[in-house]
């Protein structure tokens, strides 16, 4: 049974995309990364010359329909595979899409591997990281560098990790070293359970770790994939997200559009932020409003109340709450 409190949250927002309009998760070909972390299932492929230029390809024709999208509002997250921002491709592509005046967010998931100064030439109103630091991969010190580095420009970022029990002293360091309004994420380690006292731990750190402690049940709930939210393949099909394989269509024949509507969740749980955020069941358009893509919340969050006031049945624990 699922007992996280999130997943029995009421149906609290029903408020509209992270802008109005279309938000798209773009995953292209590219399969490759330069780090080699041991707990993803990822990116453990070397993508020859003629792949990458195929992902090059790809990303371009994404980026020019998206450019000539002038009578619709976009939102996009570029979720690879891999590790995009060490190609000069999918750096372009955010400079560029952010400097359109109909796209109003766009967002990439990185390991910050990358160079930062790039970021200078987006609209850095627009222009959005959401990075993930891998201990054991990148010295700590270069990691918060470049977090340095973001800060300084102004780019908006959220930074996270996944929370394994090795790299709970790190995480600790990072949030303690990081500037309070950088909001500090944990996932949830996949196939872990935790128990009541280890998730503490990390609600410590995150306060809305709650909502990835457990997959959440989805089916039949409404989310909004498929609606006003879109996963687009490198060849352009269109599915509702990257978890339910259906296909709605193609973006570059226009023969998605006709498929958009509200529908439930075929699928019997969601565990993956990029795709639960969309349940129109959980609060989180609220609590990530203005930052649905980049992972940020409009406003600090805090921790739950030690004696569960804001929780339903006493087993469980409080939701998170969003100081006003
Ligand atoms: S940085 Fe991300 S994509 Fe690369 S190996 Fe680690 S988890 Fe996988
Ligand atoms: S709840 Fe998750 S799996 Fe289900 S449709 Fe929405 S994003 Fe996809």
């Amino acid at each position: 049974m699922n007992t996280d409190p999130a997943s029995t949250a009421p149906a609290a927002a029903m408020t509209a995309a992270p802008g109005t309009g279309l938000t798209v998760l773009y995953r292209g070909p590219l399969a490759s990364c330069d780090y080699d972390c041991p707990y993803c299932p990822f990116a453990k492929r070397r993508d020859s010359g003629e792949q990458l230029r195929a992902d090059r390809a790809a990303l371009e024709r994404f980026t020019a329909w998206a450019a000539a999208q002038e009578g619709e509002r976009l939102s996009v997250l570029f979720t690879p595979w891999g590790e995009g921002l060490v190609r000069s491709w999918y750096r372009r592509a955010v400079v560029e899409l952010s400097r359109l005046p109909h796209v109003g967010r766009v967002a990439v998931q990185t390991n910050l591997s990358c160079r930062t100064d790039w970021l200078a030439g987006a609209d850095r109103e627009k222009a959005a990281l959401w990075c993930t630091y891998h201990p054991g991969q990148t010295p700590y010190e270069r990691f918060l560098g470049r977090c340095r580095e973001l800060s300084d420009l102004g780019v908006r970022f959220s930074v996270g990790v996944v929370g394994l029990e090795a790299h709970l002293e790190e995480a600790r360091r990072l949030r303690a070293a990081l500037p309070s309004e950088v909001y500090l994420w944990v996932n949830a380690a996949e196939g872990h359970t935790y128990t009541d006292e280890e998730a503490d731990l990390w609600t410590a750190l995150d306060p809305l770790f709650p909502y990835s402690r457990h997959p959440h049940a989805s089916a039949g709930l409404p989310c909004r994939t498929g609606e006003s939210v879109i996963s687009v393949d490198g060849d352009g099909t269109v599915r509702r997200c990257h978890f339910v394989r259906a296909e709605l269509g193609n973006l570059y024949d226009g023969s998605y559009r006709r498929s958009l509507g509200p529908r439930g969740c075929p699928l019997e749980v969601c565990d993956c932020h990029i795709g639960y955020v969309h349940l129109e069941s959980l609060p989180l358009y609220d609590v990530f409003a203005g930052g649905v893509l980049e992972r940020i919340p409009a406003r600090p969050v805090r921790a739950p109340a030690p004696n569960g006031l804001a929780g339903g049945a006493p087993h469980r624990r409080p939701l998170p709450l969003v100081t006003g």
